[in-house]
């Protein structure tokens, strides 16, 4: 609510303020400003704070006596110490006005409110209490201020007996002051406020007076550096007004106090046995937690990579491509690396993890089922194992974000542990199906649940199954559904074993080798025995022959062109651009082919070339399901009609990427007919124009490198999302060659 419309009545007749500190002053303050009300009066326990409080103009009159102060007016706020709390209530009783609105600003409310019940008896309708969060450590009617609490938070704590009229009233008060307003039950509100306001402060008095009390403390104090500033800010806050909080809310800040001295305990105990591994879990875990509230509370994104709403790319005809790059890398391996790398024995060390919302979520799992993991900084990540059996319960739900990867790798993993865990994601990541792995799972014994009719999250796994291995047929090939199988074959008794009807991405196989663990493949089929063990390993994540199949085909149509990718993954489930290039003509070369983690990388070298259309061969599309808005700009510049068909699932990825790439060609001028498995695209001159990506990634980066080939500018509408899963690609473009630009729509 803004303030009222100047000429209309203020909101309130007469307020009475008692205790004209700086809350009650600064309340008095917003009155006059946003002409609130008609008359201000207020009491202060001294003659002095209240004939200042009168000449500074903060209030009209005042009075020591606060029965004299709250004569005829509709709204009290209570602002002096809490503890004073019984004793004003006492006076000031005989004289309320029947109606009257009872509020007040204490810090604790459990022991306000036991004040009014003892003065009182049945409470009166009118009282609803409250609690700014704004403050300073100063204090007196001179610190008062008029914007104090604009843009902070006032809990509200109303009661079963309080008039929904009068909270609403005491709401709109506080609302044109500028605060937001949040409501939440008394014992809750001293129970948070315990933990995050009055332990803090309490910590700062102790730290400062047992420094003050050592013999050195002058040299202490003038050497203190900002940390010691920073921590001990609160100590100058105002004596008495802690003492009565603190002995206000005793129970809530004793627990509170508990919880804290284990914690010192806890840390105290890894100091003096040198156990490092505990100091960097406890540190990384609260680097982690305080860089996710401060992105909370400034309202952002939980991952790093903030995304502005509206990002475009304007990208300018012409160029060619030259010099040696590294795309970022791949997302399948980087979230394995976390998940292997946690259930090993000692510290694995990733480099080129791919620092995607995703990926983080799976770190963020780990972290909070107790495994201790260093980073990501520029793609090193050190995970420090806890083998087979060392899991942790996570202290809540577990958030998997919109990472399906995460949710069903995990689910196999957990349905192995001793505790019970609940997954949850975002809106997205709800509606996506989970019974196709909890299905195979609670035919190894696991005690799996999913939610609704669909069997969508949250998903539910009870912990202290026995798991026993078997054989499993998968009705429909998928990579996820296979690798959370096999996962829970570590622990299952016997063996287990997968047979899927089409080949898919198998980096699970391939890392757990890495890992040391036996794992067999024969054909469609995969067999592990449960009960191994995972060793700690370096492991140099491939670049993502996904995001380097852009550059590939970028080279390949601009003329001139000759570029190195370095250490892209050759799975052999994923190279079908690389083939499929190649059956056009493609002027591509491995190089330096080797294994690392249990995954081929080689460098890749890629020349301009002329390009001819093809039917693409069918054994060729799951090798390549995500390159294909990459290559239909390859079949716009090549000479010649192609012909992909098979490819259904295109229709069902992050958007329907055959119309939608059709419908960018088309704008471009290329003839292009959907068919209800495919496409067909006749090569011809890119025009100039302005396509939308639908939010798609691989559409926004495609429609990039078609400029390459254009007869002029192409701008691209919604890219924001290509940070997902290519952090710079733009950067990387430029200094290949590209010109783009980024513009940021507001
Ligand atoms: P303050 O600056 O120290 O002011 C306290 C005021 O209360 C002074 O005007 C004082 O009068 C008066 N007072 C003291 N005892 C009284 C009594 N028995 N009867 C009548 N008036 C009395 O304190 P504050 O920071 O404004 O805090 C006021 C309340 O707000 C407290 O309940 C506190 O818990 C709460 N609060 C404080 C903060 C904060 O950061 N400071 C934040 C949120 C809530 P004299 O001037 O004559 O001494």
């Amino acid at each position: 609510m803004s303030a009222p419309v100047p000429g209309s009545p203020p909101l309130l007749g007469k307020v009475a303020i008692i205790g004209l500190g700086l809350i009650g002053s600064s309340f008095a303050r917003a009155l006059r400003e946003k002409s609130l009300a008609q008359v201000i009066s207020g009491s202060a326990r001294s003659a002095a704070t209240c004939a200042l409080a009168r000449e500074l103009g903060v209030v009209d009159v005042a009075d020591v006596d606060p029965a004299v102060a709250v004569r005829d007016a509709d709204l009290v706020l209570l602002a002096m110490p809490v503890a004073a709390t019984e004793a004003v209530l006492r006076a000031i009783r005989p004289a309320l006005k029947s109606g009257v609105i009872l509020t007040d600003g204490g810090s604790t409310k459990g022991n306000v409110v036991a004040a009014a019940r003892a003065v009182f008896g049945t409470l009166p309708a009118g009282f609803v209490p409250g609690h700014p969060i704004a403050g300073s450590e100063q204090s007196g009617v001179l610190a008062g201020k008029a914007d104090l609490f604009a843009r902070h938070k006032v809990i509200l704590t109303p009661l079963p007996e309080s008039d929904p009229a009068a909270v609403n009233i005491v709401r709109q008060v506080w609302q044109s002051m500028g605060a937001e307003v949040l409501e939440m039950p008394v014992d809750r509100h001293d129970e948070v406020l315990a933990k995050t306001s009055h332990l803090p402060h309490l910590l700062a008095f102790s730290l400062v007076d047992t420094l003050a009390r050592e013999s050195e403390n002058l040299d202490i104090f003038r050497y203190a550096a900002g940390g010691f500033r920073d921590f001990t800010r609160i100590a100058a806050s105002d004596p008495l007004m802690w003492h009565d909080i603190f002995l206000g809310n005793r129970e809530a800040v004793l627990k509170a106090l508990g919880h804290f001295t284990e914690g010192v305990s806890e840390l105290r105990a890894a100091i003096e046995q040198g156990d490092s591994e505990t100091l960097l879990g406890i540190f990384t875990r609260a680097k982690v937690a305080r860089d996710h509230f401060t992105h909370m509370l400034a309202g952002t994104a939980y991952a790093k990579t903030m995304k502005p709403k509206n990002i475009e790319f304007a990208v300018q005809p012409g160029g060619r491509l030259a010099g040696t790059f590294r795309v970022p890398g791949d997302k399948s391996i980087s979230h394995r690396s976390i998940m292997l790398g946690s259930l090993a024995e000692g510290v694995t060390e990733v480099s080129g993890f791919l620092e995607g919302e995703d990926a983080l979520a799976t770190i963020q799992a780990f972290r909070d089922m107790g495994v201790v993991i260093e980073g990501p900084h520029q793609g090193e990540v050190r995970v420090h194992g806890v083998g087979l059996n060392g899991l942790r319960a996570a202290p809540g739900a577990i958030y998997c974000g919109n990472s399906g990867t995460s949710m069903r790798l995990l689910s196999g993993i957990l349905a192995a542990q001793p505790f019970d865990t609940v997954m949850s994601g975002d809106p997205s990541l709800s509606k996506r199906p989970m019974e196709r792995i909890a299905k195979p799972l609670r035919q190894m014994g696991a005690d799996i649940q999913t939610t609704g009719e669909r069997g969508t999250p949250p998903v539910t796994v009870k912990g202290g199954r026995a798991l026993k291995g078997f054989h499993y047929a998968m009705p429909v090939a998928s990579a996820q559904v296979k690798s959370g199988v096999l996962l829970a074959g570590l622990w299952a008794d016997g063996e287990t074993v997968v047979t899927e009807p089409a080949p898919t991405r198998d980096h699970t196989e391939r890392m757990l080798r890495g890992f040391g663990y036996d794992v067999q493949v024969n054909g469609p089929t995969v067999t592990l025995r449960g009960g191994g063990k995972l060793r700690a390993m370096k492991i140099d994540v491939p670049a993502d022959i996904s995001s380097a199949a852009f550059f590939m085909v970028a080279a390949s149509i601009a003329e001139g062109s000759d570029i190195t990718l370095e250490h892209v993954g050759i799975n052999p489930t994923r190279i079908g651009v690389i083939n499929i290039l190649r059956a056009m003509g493609g002027d591509l070369t491995v190089l330096n082919e080797r294994e690392v983690g249990g995954e081929p990388v080689a460098d890749i070298r890629i020349r301009s070339a002329r390009l001819h259309g093809i039917n693409i061969p069918e054994d060729q599309v799951p090798l390549a399901i995500d390159e294909f808005p990459a290559l239909f700009i390859a079949a716009a510049c090549a000479e010649g009609r192609t012909v992909l068909t098979g490819a259904e699932e295109l229709r069902v990825k992050e958007s329907d990427r055959i119309q939608v790439m059709a419908d960018g060609l088309t704008t471009l001028g290329i003839r292009c007919e959907v068919t209800p498995d495919g496409i067909i695209i006749d090569g011809g001159q890119l025009g100039s124009g302005r396509v939308v990506s639908h939010g798609d990634h691989r559409i926004a980066m495609s429609f990039s490198i078609a400029a390459l080939r254009a007869s002029g500018p192409i701008e691209i509408e919604d890219c924001a999302n290509v940070a997902t899963s290519f952090p710079d690609f733009t950067g990387l473009a430029r200094r290949a060659g590209l010109n783009i630009a980024v513009i940021e729509r507001v």
